[in-house]
C-alpha cells in the first residue's frame, strides 16, 4: 500500500485549504449551488479514521440500511456522494490527489475496469475479499491483489407481453434482431451503461461483424426512439406500447415486491425470459467497489468492502434491491427472485466486458441506437 511522507501531506492538506478558499468565494456567488462540493473539499483537509468517505453510484434507496449497519458494527460513520458513474469518475478526475473518497461503487464492471485502467483504484489484498468473491466478478490480481470487487450480481432479461407476441419467438438476445419483430421492440438508450456491456458481451461471443449485424437488426424492429430507463420499459410493454423490451433483472423484481398494487398489476403483464439458456446463458453485470488511489483511510475502505461482502450485507443487497449476492452459497428470501426461478448465467468474466466498450459504443453510432 502506498504511503505519503509526511511532507506530501502537509503539502496536500495546504492545496486542500486553498481550493476550500476559492470555493468559498465561488460559492458566494451560486449561493447553495456547491454545498456538497465545499463539504467534499472540507473532508479532503482532515482525515479521521472514524470516518469513511464514499462516493457512490448505486441508486437505490434501501441501501441507506446497509450503510447504518456497517457504523452500527464498526463504528465508522460514512459521508456518502450520491452521483452517476460517469460523474463521479468526472469529479475523482478534477479532485485528484486531493479528493476526499475513501472508497468508490459503481454499478457497471466496464465502468470499473476503466477507472481502474485510469490508475483511480490502489490494489487490496484480503483474504475475506479474495476468498468471498469468486475470481470473474473481480479484476484480476495485480500481485498485490484485485482492485475492484462484485458486491451483487444482476441479469440483463427480456420481458415480453404474452397476450401481443409468442414469447417462443424471443428466446435469445439474437432473437430480437428477427424480422418478425419489426415495430415491436422498446429500448433505452444504447448509450446507458448497462446496453453497452450488453452489446460488448455480445461482440465477445459472436465477433464484432455479428454483433453489429444483430444491433442494426435491433434498431429496425424499434417500436419507438429509445427512451427512459429500464422501468419505463417494463411499463411501455404492459401497457401494449411495445410488445418486447430489455431490463435489468431487479427493476422487474422491484415492480412484482412492490406494495402499491398498480406496480404488481404491471409486473403481472409481462413475462421474463432468460435470454440464451441453450447457448451461453444470460448476460450478467455487476455492481463492485474499489479503495480510491488517494484514499486518506484506505484502512477502513477495505474494512467496508469486507463488511460487503459479509453474509449480513449481501443478504441485505439482495433483499433491499432485489440483486443477487456476488458470494456463492449465501441464501436470500426474496419472494421476486424466486418466483423468477433459476436459470444459466453466462460465465464470461465480467472484466471482459471493458474490452469491447469502445467497439460496442461505435457499434451504436453506426447503426444510430441513441
Ligand atoms: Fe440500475
Amino acid at each position: 500500500m502506498p504511503t505519503a511522507s509526511p511532507a506530501t501531506l502537509a503539502d496536500r492538506r495546504s492545496t486542500a485549504m486553498r481550493r476550500i478558499k476559492r470555493r468559498a468565494l465561488t460559492c458566494a456567488f451560486l449561493a447553495g449551488a456547491c454545498t456538497l462540493s465545499l463539504l467534499s473539499a472540507t473532508a479532503s483537509a482532515q482525515s479521521d479514521p472514524q470516518v469513511l468517505n464514499l462516493y457512490s453510484a448505486r441508486h437505490y434507496q434501501t441501501d441507506e440500511r446497509l450503510y447504518s449497519n456497517f457504523t452500527k458494527v464498526t463504528g465508522i460513520r460514512i459521508n456518502r456522494i450520491e452521483a452517476g458513474d460517469e460523474a463521479l469518475l468526472e469529479r475523482l478526475r478534477s479532485e485528484g490527489r486531493a479528493s476526499p473518497a475513501d472508497v468508490l461503487l459503481l454499478v457497471d464492471a466496464a465502468r470499473l475496469a476503466r477507472a481502474d485502467a485510469e490508475g483511480l483504484f490502489r490494489p487490496t489484498r484480503s483474504q475475506v475479499l479474495e476468498t468471498r468473491i469468486p475470481a470473474e466478478l473481480r479484476s484480476a490480481d495485480t500481485g498485490q491483489g484485485s482492485t475492484w470487487f462484485a458486491i451483487s450480481t444482476r441479469a440483463r432479461v427480456i420481458v415480453v407481453n404474452t397476450t401481443k407476441l409468442d414469447h417462443a419467438l424471443v428466446q435469445s438476445y439474437m432473437d430480437l434482431a428477427r424480422p418478425e419483430l419489426k415495430g415491436k421492440i422498446c429500448t433505452r438508450s444504447g448509450a446507458h451503461p448497462y446496453m453497452l456491456s450488453l452489446i460488448s458481451a455480445m461482440v465477445e461471443h459472436h465477433g464484432q461483424a455479428k454483433a453489429t449485424d444483430w444491433a442494426r437488426g435491433v434498431v429496425a424492429n424499434l417500436a419507438r426512439r429509445p427512451r427512459g430507463g429500464d422501468t419505463d420499459q417494463i411499463k411501455s410493454v404492459a401497457a401494449g406500447e411495445c410488445d418486447v423490451a430489455l431490463t435489468n433483472s431487479y427493476y422487474l423484481a422491484r415492480l412484482m415486491n412492490s406494495s402499491r398494487a398498480e406496480d404488481r398489476g404491471i409486473a403481472d403483464r409481462v413475462r421474463v425470459i432468460w435470454p440464451d439458456q441453450s447457448g451461453v446463458g444470460t448476460h450478467m453485470n455487476v455492481s463492485g467497489g474499489a479503495v480510491l488511489t488517494h484514499a486518506r483511510n484506505a484502512q477502513a475502505a477495505v474494512r467496508f468492502l469486507e463488511y460487503l461482502a459479509s453474509d449480513a450485507a449481501q443478504i441485505m443487497l439482495a433483499d433491499g434491491n432485489n440483486e443477487w449476492p456476488a458470494v456463492p452459497g449465501v441464501k436470500t428470501s426474496n419472494r421476486a427472485l424466486e418466483a423468477m426461478g433459476s436459470f444459466k448465467r453466462d460465465a464470461l468474466p465480467v472484466e471482459r466486458l471493458s474490452r469491447s466498450q469502445t467497439t460496442a459504443a461505435r457499434i451504436i453510432d453506426q447503426v444510430g441506437w441513441r
